[in-house]
């Protein structure tokens, strides 16, 4: 069964379209993120499920009833929200069991939920604490507790780690997924941040202008993009406008690139990962080895990022800093670029 369905979803803001055309299906349990730019429409999609706003046209459904005209609190819904959106002038508790309380449950039960919650994201010892007396990951974990305690259908996180410095960001990275998987709750996750989604989800839908661009696995995704936007957003890539000579793709200049297989004359680009890109200080004479300068070199601890010109084309490029795999380049120093075929993708736009 699927736990979300959007059909042909739109919302407009004074004639600005936030959403065009959107119909995703996720999954019960699952990890599903929205990934994209800032203002591509991620928050108005999960504002439109929570019940926030109303589309101007399309479904919403959450476990096959359609829930397009409920109203947010009937939708079995959890929302966490980038500034966390805690009550200041409760405690950690009353945050907690704020739902619940909406919800009228029994004091007993509520008792019993604010133990497992508060419990569940290691918050114990912080009942009585006030909001304001929290650094940002304990926020970020009340938020997650009261989102969880209501015990939702579909939980709904937007940007929840963007407001944390980088080291904690990475701990809530892998608490919030572990988290997910031991409740097995479907959960749909917003960032514009592509290594958060690499990482954590299930599968990923990205989006760009309003529009729903290409749904995945994060491998497929970053294996196979669909266009030269999700090419260059998933990952690092070097990305080359192609124009046709021969039916082999040209890249501007007189850099000529042999395919060892057809390619339609609409192809526009070509994509290489610089991983892929095989540096060398001797010319194997092989088709695709261009000889070109190294212009800059970069480390940063487990990888080395060159820069190399190649007729006046920046190629970039990347190795694993490790003792086997030395080079020994240095900058201004000549060099060969090569690549294997079949690590090129070719892009219709
Ligand atoms: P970010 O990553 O910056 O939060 P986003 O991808 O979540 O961006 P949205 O917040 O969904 O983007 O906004 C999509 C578009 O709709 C933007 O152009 C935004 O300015 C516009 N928009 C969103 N909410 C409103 C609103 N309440 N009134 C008017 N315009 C809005």
């Amino acid at each position: 069964m699927k736990a979300v369905v959007l059909k042909n979803v739109e919302k407009s803001f004074n004639g600005t379209m936030a959403c065009a055309d959107i119909s995703l299906s996720i999954n019960r349990g699952e990890f599903f993120t929205f990934l994209g730019p800032s203002g591509c429409g991620k928050t108005t999609i999960l504002r439109l499920i929570a019940g926030f706003i109303r589309p101007d046209k399309g479904k919403i459904f959450l476990k096959d009833k359609d829930i397009t005209h409920l109203a947010p609190e009937k939708r079995k819904v959890g929302m966490v929200f980038q500034n966390y959106a805690l009550f200041p002038f409760m405690s950690v508790s009353e945050n907690i069991a704020y739902g619940l309380k909406i919800q009228k449950r029994p004091e007993k039960e509520i008792q019993e939920k604010l133990e497992t919650y508060i419990a569940m994201v290691g918050m114990d010892g912080f009942e009585d604490r006030n909001i304001a007396e929290l650094s940002g990951g304990e926020q970020q974990r009340v938020a997650l507790a009261r989102s969880l305690a209501i015990e939702p259908a579909v939980l709904l996180l937007d940007e929840p780690l963007s407001n944390l410095d980088a080291r904690l960001r990475d701990r809530m990275r892998l608490e919030i997924k572990s988290l997910q998987k031991r409740l097995g709750i479907t959960t749909i996750f917003v960032t514009h941040d592509q290594t958060e989604a690499l990482t954590m989800s299930d599968r990923i839908a990205v989006f760009n202008k309003g529009r729903c661009i290409q749904t995945g696995t994060p491998e497929d995704i970053y294996a196979n993009p669909v266009n030269s936007f999700v090419a260059k957003f998933i990952g690092d890539t070097n990305l080359f406008a192609v124009d046709m000579k021969n039916g082999n793709p040209c890249v501007c200049n007189d850099l000529l690139v042999r395919l060892n297989r057809p390619v339609l004359a609409q192809s526009k680009f070509i994509s290489i990962r610089p991983q892929d890109i095989i540096l060398s200080k001797k010319s194997d004479k092989k088709s695709n080895t261009f000889k070109g300068r190294v212009e800059d070199i970069q480390l940063n601890g487990t990888w080395i990022e060159y820069c190399i010109k190649v007729k006046g084309i920046d190629f970039k490029a990347t190795a694993l800093n490790t003792t086997a795999n030395k080079l020994n380049i240095t900058i201004f120093d000549d060099i060969y670029v090569s690549f294997e075929t079949n690590s090129l993708k070719i892009l219709d736009n």
